[in-house]
């Protein structure tokens, strides 16, 4: 592909074929002053002319990589079907670390951008994984009976890495066997307790679905809310009837291969983009590459970047990302102990009278 092709490519999915631009600076669509030798147009508009190029105003703005290194760097990254670490971005493209590595969260972004978080209907998967923050193993193994006697203590007896967080996945299957699930909502949750639980099954699925889920202690109560049944890991992956939370299990399983295979380590601070870029892959598998492709280019030009623009001059992104991609504070989505006992109540009222209007909106 030569660079005018690219550049042809990358005008057409921004504003169409129609030939016309629109200025990112006053909106003004119109067919504006194209100059060939700067590659920008100057806004037609009477005390605008502003000068813009085919990335002003999109997370590209101010890019120094030719255009057609960018395109490549797409095609690489939907190509992966596990991901691809920064480092191993840099020696594709021949670029700096740095520059790799802003190029692959600023396509995340575009990703937790155009995140779809309606409620999940039919029947749905729901499973948490413990991703970061785990204790080193001592340098030293302790005797077995000593690791035995650890492993009876309640958990809290021992302190937590301060980045233990819990990835939980909820998602939609198909209902006809092998045809595996239809649309992933991660979350980042301290932990998968009943708190976290029931948030999320308020936020995140629909009235009248299933829910598949093993038999942790934290979901019982969602049978309240929902058919609910659970499978029991230690004796089976899957039920006779048919009850398991695999399409969970195997979101997770490649969360692991990306991690093992090629981030090495995710922290809590962009756990969320790396979950939510899996969550994409997994729910767009059976997509066409050029579809994706045009998909990927359109989303990313739609806005500029707010979180990584100017990243190595210092700009860093200051808290963590939450689970709507939003800037949150953590437990902000999270019901409170008394909002999940007035829910709790309103539940155990006869139907007719029951609720849902006074539960807890518990939005960010
Ligand atoms: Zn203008």
């Amino acid at each position: 592909m030569t660079d005018r092709a690219v550049h042809a490519y990358f005008t057409k999915m921004r504003w169409g074929d129609s030939g016309k631009q629109t200025c990112p600076e006053c909106g003004t669509i119109d067919k504006h002053y194209w100059i060939a030798s700067r590659k920008q147009w100057r806004c037609r508009s009477v005390g605008c002319a502003r000068m813009f190029s085919v990335t002003s105003g999109t997370v590209f703005s101010d890019h120094k990589l030719p255009l057609k290194k960018i395109l490549k760097a797409m095609v690489i990254f939907i190509n992966h079907v596990k991901g691809i670490s920064a480092l191993a971005l840099t020696r594709e493209l021949g670029v700096a670390y740095q520059t790799a590595f802003v190029l692959l969260h600023k396509l995340r972004e575009a990703l937790s951008r155009k995140l779809d978080r309606s409620p999940l209907a039919g029947l749905i998967h729901m499973d948490g994984a413990h991703v970061s923050g785990k204790m080193r193993k001592p340098r030293v193994k302790l005797p077995t009976t000593k690791m035995q006697a650890r492993d009876r203590l309640p958990p809290d007896a021992f302190p937590r890495h301060p980045n233990r967080r819990i990835v939980m996945v909820l998602r939609d299957v198909y209902p006809e066997p092998g045809h595996g699930a239809r649309r992933s909502i991660v979350y980042i949750a301290m932990s998968e307790d009943q708190r976290t639980i029931m948030s999320l099954a308020q936020k995140y699925i629909a009235p009248g679905a299933e829910v598949m889920t093993d038999e942790l202690g934290g979901y019982t109560k969602l049978s309240k809310l929902f058919r609910h049944r659970t499978v029991n890991h230690s004796n089976e992956f899957s039920t006779d009837e048919g009850v398991s939370n695999n399409q969970a299990e195997s979101f997770f399983a490649r969360v692991r291969r990306f991690i093992i295979g090629q981030v090495h380590r995710v922290t809590p601070h962009y756990m969320f983009d790396y979950m939510n870029e899996m969550a994409w892959r997994e729910d767009t598998r059976r997509d066409r590459p050029t579809e994706k492709l045009d998909w990927l280019v359109k989303t990313t030009f739609g806005d500029w970047s707010h979180k990584w623009r100017y990243y190595w001059l210092g700009k860093q992104r200051p808290v963590k990302v939450k689970p709507d991609g939003d800037l949150m504070n953590a437990q902000e989505l999270l019901m409170t102990p008394a909002e999940i006992k007035k829910l709790m109540e309103s539940l155990r009222k006869p139907p007719g009278t029951a609720t849902g209007a006074d539960a807890p909106s518990n939005a960010g």
